[in-house]
């Protein structure tokens, strides 16, 4: 009797060895966290859920820098940078976010090296990743189209012709300060231009030169900078990441 009571017990354990545990109970990940349901565009369209800075109509999302009216304009549905009018910063503030974005250099390059078709993209107002027309026009690699400014030259000039549009689409993670107010992880950088990668999770070591912010804790605007080229954007739309 002995025996055959040992040899159900171990039926019993092996039967509940049998018992495969379902893929969401050894992970953090709980059976009914559902991803949030968006619609995704289709070709220019943003996602349901991104904030759109330009759609082509107005330049209602943006200002100058000290809050005044930005001074760039809208043609045919373009925000084109009006040289000398300064840059324009976005009203509200962001930290993690993706970005898509359009830009257009001058269709008659005028100009050579850092003078041709130059305009930035700054993250929080830190972090520049390069607008020039770098199509035929060579300058300094980290400060050549798609460059994250004075630090990492693209993985690949992607550059199109000047004139024709192009497409920026980043993933941006800012810097993190402990409560010493010290830099515990910079920020970091992924970007597509063109739909080509740029730059791999990049590590942005500090501000970039004439940024707007200087590094530290909290959001910032997005930044578009007047190089004293007539340099185009659209389609400007981003999603906050947690
Ligand atoms: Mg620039």
């Amino acid at each position: 009797m002995l025996n055959h009571g040992w040899s159900m017990s171990a039926l019993a354990l092996s039967l509940a060895a049998v018992v495969v545990a379902a893929p969401w109970e050894d992970s953090a990940v709980q059976a009914d966290d559902h991803p949030t349901v968006i619609t995704p565009g289709l070709g220019a369209a943003p996602p349901s859920d991104a904030i759109v800075l330009f759609d082509g109509t107005d330049l209602s999302a943006w200002s100058k820098p000290d809050g005044g009216a930005a001074g760039w304009e809208v043609q045919d549905g373009v925000m084109l940078a009006v040289p000398r009018q300064g840059p324009v910063v976005s009203k509200q503030s962001f930290g993690n976010i993706q970005l898509h974005l359009e830009f257009a250099t001058p269709s008659k390059p005028q100009g050579s090296g850092q003078g041709r078709g130059n305009s930035g993209v700054y993250l929080q107002a830190r972090y520049e990743v390069q607008v020039l027309d770098s199509y035929e026009n060579e300058t300094y690699p980290n400060g050549q189209c798609g460059a994250i400014y004075g630090q990492h030259p693209p993985l690949m000039n992607a550059c199109r012709k000047p004139g024709e549009w192009q497409s920026y689409d980043m993933v941006f993670h800012g810097a993190e300060f402990g409560a010493d107010g010290e830099k515990t992880r910079s920020a970091t950088l992924t970007v597509f231009h063109n739909g080509v990668l740029i730059h791999d999770h990049a590590e942005v070591t500090g501000r970039t030169t004439a940024s707007m912010n200087g590094e530290g804790p909290g959001p910032g605007p997005l930044y578009l900078q007047d190089h004293g080229n007539p340099v185009s954007y659209r389609n400007i739309w981003l999603r906050e990441l947690q």
